[in-house]
């Protein structure tokens, strides 16, 4: 009886301690699978956050340079993000975050459109000038950022500046308006001519005469002007096709003055050519001719009669040279100096057109220097005369045949 009770005892032990190992091991198990789980977590965890923050880091380069300011504001109404542009555009020093429109920009007009945004969705297109005499003129759009499930939404407002497609549009208008004024006006003398001709003036020999000679130079004046269109469109086209080459810089003034000895002698302008003949330049030659032409011929027109133009040029460096033409006229006021260079600019409107200007000599001088790489200046005091400079590269020495 008492080995069956041993046999009994032993085998409950036996049991129990089978029992024990199997449940220890099966903890173990589970919680080598736990570690195994929470291992997978924590790298899925720190792959999303990779992942996130390549993301922003992409975002953040989108946003960066982007050539639009970029304002992302919060459903408080307080800016969450500016790009750098934004801060170009307003020129802020400080940190922006956090505040509200208002208090970042100072400009009521946005608050408006952020409001509007918000609450009808979108905004395009919404145009803006800034106070004060930048003048820059913006373009905001602007559109909610509105969440599934939630009342209030943020916004995020684009701004582009329109401020060189105004000056250029302003610039288009400008010399459209004042192309057709060139053109009506010895368009109009020229129809007035005819008309008092055709009324019984062609009966007079002398006076028909003179009427004809007038027509004659008004008809010139509008051939000028067409010319000088299409030289100015051609250069600003930035097509234009240089032939360039290496040119004996007194040569080229000498030929020059003889093209406009008849105009000289007109008004008994003496022109004197200084130019040192070992000089040489890398030019387009028809464009140097036109270059020297127009700043010779001004010399005599503007200048003073039975006065003397001098033709000069000295190397400024080893790669370029500079040239002028000096008159000893009365000259150009101080604020007229930079602006005789742009199109339809006169100083004496009436004289210029007594002339037969057309008012863009200069502004196709200045353009032919720039396609050369050289550029060009005025130095001038009322009553000393003009003079005007111009750069370009220096040509190479003739080849010498032995
Ligand atoms: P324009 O066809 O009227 O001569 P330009 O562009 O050649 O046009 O010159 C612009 C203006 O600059 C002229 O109308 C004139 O008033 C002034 N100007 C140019 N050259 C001289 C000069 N040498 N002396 C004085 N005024 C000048």
């Amino acid at each position: 009886m008492d080995s069956y009770w041993f046999i009994l005892v032993g085998l409950t032990a036996g049991v129990g301690t089978f029992f024990t190992l199997w449940q220890g091991r099966r903890a173990q198990k589970a919680q080598e699978q736990l570690r195994k789980c929470q291992n997978e977590l924590s790298e899925l965890r720190s792959a999303r956050h990779t992942a996130l923050a390549e993301e922003q880091a992409k975002q953040q380069t989108v946003f960066n340079s982007m050539v639009e300011g970029l304002l992302i504001l919060d459903e408080d109404g307080r800016v969450q993000f500016a790009n750098p542009t934004l801060g170009q555009l307003f020129s802020l020093n400080g940190e922006i975050r956090g505040r509200t429109l208002l208090e970042a920009l100072r400009l009521h007009e946005l608050q408006g459109v952020a409001e509007r945004a918000t609450r009808e969705g979108r905004v395009t297109g919404f145009e803006l000038v800034l106070p004060g005499n930048s003048g820059r003129v913006l373009q905001i759009n602007a559109a909610s950022l509105r969440e599934p499930g939630r009342t209030h939404a943020g916004s995020v407002l684009v701004f582009h500046d329109l401020t060189r497609l105004k000056q250029l549009e302003n610039l288009r208008k400008d010399f459209v308006a004042n192309v057709s004024h060139e053109l009506r006006t010895p368009l109009s003398l020229i129809k007035g001519y005819v008309e008092t001709l055709l009324d019984g003036a062609k009966d007079d020999p002398a006076i028909a005469v003179r009427f004809l000679q007038t027509i004659e130079k008004h008809t010139d004046r509008l051939t000028f002007l067409i010319e000088d269109l299409l030289s100015i469109s051609s250069l600003e086209s930035g097509q234009v096709v240089l032939n360039l080459q290496h040119i004996d810089l007194h040569d080229e003034c000498e030929q020059a003055i003889s093209d406009l000895t008849a105009r000289a002698s007109d008004r008994e302008v003496t022109i004197a050519n200084e130019v040192d003949p070992v000089l040489r330049v890398r030019a387009d030659g028809d464009r140097l001719q036109q270059v020297l032409f127009n700043l010779i011929d001004n010399a005599i027109k503007y200048g003073r009669v039975g006065g003397t133009v001098r033709l000069g040029a000295r190397p400024l460096n080893a790669s370029t040279i500079e040239v002028w033409v000096m008159d000893d006229g009365p000259g150009i006021p101080g604020d007229a100096i930079e602006r005789v260079f742009e199109r339809f600019y006169r100083v004496d409107r009436a004289r210029s057109r007594e002339q037969g200007g057309t008012g863009l000599g200069l502004s196709i001088v200045k353009h032919i220097i720039q396609v050369h790489g050289g550029d060009v200046r005025l130095v001038s005091e009322p009553g000393k005369g003009a003079t005007f400079y111009f750069t370009l590269p220096v040509g190479a020495e003739p080849q010498v045949n032995i």
